[in-house]
């Protein structure tokens, strides 16, 4: 993600008002790299600024997302969408039951599909969810 107010700075070209929840919106977000879903980022607005709303919240993260600002990412499993600070190609790794995603940084060159299985798909990218157990999770 770029500075707040760069971001705050799109956001304005793109029609939005730049409110004081929106800012708050933004830093919140630059602030956690835990992959917040809508309901965590909601919550930590709302904590210090109970007046927002989760419709404004909604429109932001799509907009961010508009952006690339923010990558969403499946929570596998869940349903739920997460959204991710960093833009750059990487993986996860998922913790089954705590639901903490972290990300890996790491290359898996032998990550090839043959064409055979690729059902006439031109692939633009991948990305892989390792599923388990943190460390705060094992042995409960
Ligand atoms: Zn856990
Ligand atoms: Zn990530």
């Amino acid at each position: 993600m770029h500075s707040t107010e760069d971001v705050l700075q799109k956001l304005r070209q793109r029609g939005l008002k730049l409110t004081p929840q929106r800012r708050a919106i933004v830093e919140r977000l630059r602030a956690d790299h835990g992959h917040p879903d809508a309901d965590d980022v909601y919550r930590q607005v709302a904590a210090s600024m109970p007046d927002v709303s989760r419709t404004t919240i909604y429109n932001t993260l799509r907009e961010l997302v508009d952006l690339g600002e923010l990558v969403p990412v499946e929570d596998g499993g869940s349903g739920g969408t997460r959204y991710d600070t960093n833009p750059e190609r990487h993986h996860h790794l998922l913790c089954i039951r705590c639901r903490r995603l972290i990300d890996v940084q790491r290359d898996f060159d032998g990550l090839k599909l043959p064409p055979a299985q690729r059902a006439g798909y031109r692939i633009v990218s991948s990305q892989v969810t390792f599923f388990g157990y943190c460390p705060d999770c094992q042995g409960v």
